[in-house]
């Protein structure tokens, strides 16, 4: 048997079809008719004003901030509990960022906490320039209440929406909320260019400004000529043609992560203390990653890891969830707003292989390790 990823690619029917048609017209240069229909598929199914394929999610965030106005000694606040790619770009940017912990319902940022750091920095004199809010995991955060605190204090929302593709928030798609989505790609997220990213917005010249600054910022005359610093973030003719294929799959890809998450929950139920996130009203989500987490009351810390280290030993990859940035020693000196949820989060919980592609037999074998690991755990007790 072969090693049991965490999330891996899953190639459908036509994405072979649509690089092998690039390479026959030589399409096979930047931009290009693949990513003139990928994008069209983004917008239509984010039903957004409009969309500009990127070479990675996180040049889709350095632009998004850009394209916001996010300058030297800004400052942006950002969901702590989160992959380091959400903050990194604020850096680029030469602003600094404030980490914002989490509330419990969805694991994402905690609005209380969202307020309380804005009329703080204000009050300092120092008005945030941009928020970041993130799905992790593919779960909606609270949007409704996000978006009337960045109203109220008219800050611009950044929507990390990276892993949520697919899910959507009272009916209506992740990534088309904020003034700026942002998609990503990568091999392990829900569909995959093999590499790669987008923007998202229903505001026009945001998305003018990014496709601009995307292609090295060249003014549309006859010689090179440039008036802004560009970036060479746009995507390719090959990878969009990949996600061409991947988004006729999407569907499935979603139906087939949630009925995964739906037998873990089901086969796992009968032991104590495993917790899993369910969806709040209004939520759905695309359960990129199925996630448990050890209920401090029953198991000591460390569990989580002694679990994954059993896992790994039938050459099944599960891995711990995202350290909060707070935590990371390259942010250590930076503000945050914290109430000990994402520390717990990230003490206790595991990330169970979710892909797609995962088969029955191997969910059930992934199954079947955990219950034995449990076995033993309890008889120990
Ligand atoms: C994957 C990810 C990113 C970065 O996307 P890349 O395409 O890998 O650059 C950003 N934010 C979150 C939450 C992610 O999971």
């Amino acid at each position: 048997m072969s090693r049991i990823w965490l999330s891996s690619p899953h190639m459908g029917e036509n994405e072979q079809h649509y690089v092998n048609e690039a390479f026959k017209t030589n399409w096979v240069a930047p931009l290009g008719p693949n990513v003139d229909f990928f994008e069209q598929q983004l917008k239509d199914h984010l039903t957004v004003q409009g969309v500009v394929s990127l070479n990675s999610g996180t040049a889709a965030l350095h632009l998004a901030l850009i394209a916001l106005g996010v300058k030297q000694d800004d400052i942006v606040l950002c969901q702590s509990f989160t992959f380091a790619a959400s903050a990194f770009p604020i850096v680029y940017c030469g602003a600094k960022p404030i980490f914002i912990d989490s509330e419990r319902e969805t694991w994402n940022i905690d609005p209380g906490l969202l307020e309380e750091a804005i009329t703080k920095n204000i009050a300092s004199g120092k008005k945030p320039a941009a928020i970041i809010i993130v799905h992790l995991y593919g779960m909606p955060a609270k949007l409704n209440e996000i978006n009337a605190i960045a109203e109220k204090y008219q800050i611009p929302v950044i929507e990390d929406a990276a892993e949520a593709l697919g899910s959507t928030y009272y009916d209506k798609p992740c990534g088309s909320f904020g003034d700026a989505g942002v998609l990503s790609f990568n091999g392990n997220k829900i569909i995959t260019t093999s590499g790669g990213g987008a923007l998202a917005s229903n505001n026009a010249d945001i998305v003018k400004k990014i496709r601009h600054l995307s292609a090295q910022a060249k003014e549309p005359v006859p010689f090179y000529f440039h008036k802004e610093i560009g970036y060479n973030y746009r995507m390719s003719n090959i990878c969009a043609g990949i996600g061409r294929g991947q988004m006729e799959e999407l569907p499935n890809r979603i139906e087939r992560r949630r009925a995964i998450y739906d037998v873990y929950k089901n086969e796992l139920a009968e032991l104590e203390g495993i917790e899993f996130l369910d969806e709040p009203i209004g939520c759905k989500s695309n359960r990129w990653l199925t996630t448990i987490i050890f209920s401090k009351r029953t198991y000591q810390t460390g569990t989580n890891e002694r679990l994954r280290q059993h896992l790994e030993l039938s050459d099944i990859e599960s891995r711990s969830l995202w350290k909060p940035l707070h935590q990371q020693p390259v942010f250590e000196k930076n503000e945050s707003y914290c109430n000990g949820i994402s520390d717990e989060l990230f003490e206790t919980g595991l990330c169970l292989p979710s892909g797609s592609n995962l088969s029955d037999e191997n969910l059930n074998f992934v199954i079947a390790e955990i219950k034995s690991f449990f076995k033993n755990e309890n008889a120990k007790k």
